[in-house]
């Protein structure tokens, strides 16, 4: 089956390469050329603009950074809704506001198309060995559709409930996530500062109440855990700006549902200025490194 793959990033390249493996004929266009050649050298079909990768695709695929870079892709003239495949199922699986998600399916359905939304986690390691999690949204059809190409790429595959549902629960998860991060750095910052070693002390508390993700597979500060990326120098991962944008979807759809969520907030305005004082491309885990204006 063929399938078109829309944004070959950190995340989109190695899913992509998961479904070459399966043995899916994968055809990949990425504005950045160095990324469409490692596709190409691995065994993918690399196309020169999205019309023609998605020429003859049953499923298109997009992992695209944010709503706006999402919404230039399908919409318009030249938008890919307005030459997909009459019966080709679109699935995002870009992190975008559960909104602007609800309004693409909405007009991809009026013009017969089947899209759902399918956010991850498990960050870059999860998309190379295919362990991602998938939080769908959309309708059951389309979904179970969807399931097997998405059982290729990740591990747990669920559905969340309508279009936009996906979504919801990905803001959600990451606003968690983007607190985590920053309360795990703290605690590791006080007790570094108290003398202890920092392996020690996080081997003490992933055994003990305050264990979370973060400490457990993801550690802040740098040694403690080896092929994270707080010991590569911050690179690659999750980037510090792609946290900031989850953030701020929280913090928006919050305003929108008046929910309080006061610690999204301080968390936004935190990563804010660690972006600002030049680490937006860095790891979000490099907030272990924030300081005191
Ligand atoms: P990335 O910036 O590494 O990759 C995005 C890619 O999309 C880039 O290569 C860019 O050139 C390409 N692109 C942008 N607009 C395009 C267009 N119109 N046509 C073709 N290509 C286009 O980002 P990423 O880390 O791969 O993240 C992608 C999405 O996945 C984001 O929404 C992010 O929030 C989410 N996500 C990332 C992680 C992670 O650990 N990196 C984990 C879970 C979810």
């Amino acid at each position: 089956m063929k399938v078109a793959f829309i944004g070959l990033g950190n995340m989109g390249l190695p899913m992509a390469l998961n479904l070459l493996k399966a043995g899916y004929q994968v055809t990949g266009f990425d504005l950045v050329q160095a990324q469409l050649d490692i596709f190409s050298k691995t065994g993918g079909i690399p196309a020169q603009n999205t019309s023609e990768a998605v020429q003859g695709a049953k499923v298109i695929i997009s992992m695209l950074p944010a709503s706006r870079h999402v919404e230039g892709l399908y919409l318009g003239d030249r938008g890919l809704l307005s030459f997909a495949q009459a019966d080709a199922l679109i699935i995002d699986c870009s992190t975008i506001s559960p909104k602007v998600s609800q309004d693409l399916a909405a007009q991809a359905k009026a013009k017969g198309l089947a899209m759902i939304d399918a956010p991850v986690s498990g960050g870059t390691a999860g998309a190379q060995a295919g362990t991602l999690t998938f939080m769908v949204g959309g309708n059951v059809q389309d979904v179970e559709k969807a399931r097997p190409l998405l059982e290729k790429m990740g591990k747990n595959i669920f559905h969340a409930g309508s279009n936009g549902s996906g979504q919801t629960v990905k803001v959600c998860n990451n606003m968690l996530l983007g607190i985590q991060m920053l309360g795990t750095s703290e605690a590791l910052r006080l007790g570094i500062a108290n003398g202890m070693d920092p392996k020690v002390l996080s081997d003490i508390m992933t055994k003990s109440s305050g264990s979370n993700w973060a400490l457990e597979l993801y550690n802040p500060c740098p040694g403690v855990m080896e092929s994270v990326p707080s010991s590569k120098g911050y690179a690659g991962g999750f980037g510090v700006d792609l946290m900031l944008k989850d953030l701020g979807l929280a913090v928006e759809n919050a305003q929108g549902l008046e929910a309080y969520i006061p610690l999204g907030k301080v968390a936004h305005d935190l990563y804010k200025a660690h972006s600002k004082a030049g680490n937006g491309e860095l790891d979000f885990s490099s907030v272990f490194n924030l300081k005191a204006n």
